[in-house]
């Protein structure tokens, strides 16, 4: 089961490994870089998760670590309408 990425309120710090649902919890409303930098600590550093600082995001096993879409900057999102 490859893990996911979810926004959730409340959280004590911007971003939380839940092994039960296997999903890293990011706070809501937190600015999206400290966001990236605190998911890859948690993949790389945490989970042992293949890839780099920097780089795309990777599960475990490889497969990219998709990001919600809320997470992303509206310049981005926008196109896609
Ligand atoms: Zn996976």
């Amino acid at each position: 089961m490859c893990v996911h990425i979810a926004v959730t309120d409340g959280l004590a710090s911007i971003a939380v490994w839940d092994p039960d649902e296997v999903s890293i919890r990011v706070a809501r409303g937190a600015p999206t870089r400290d966001v990236l930098r605190e998911v890859a600590d948690i993949l790389l550093i945490d989970l042992g998760a293949p890839g780099s600082r920097g780089g795309p995001l990777r599960c475990f096993c490889g497969m990219r670590v998709e990001l919600p879409h809320e997470l992303l900057p509206r310049m981005l999102t926008a196109e896609a309408g």
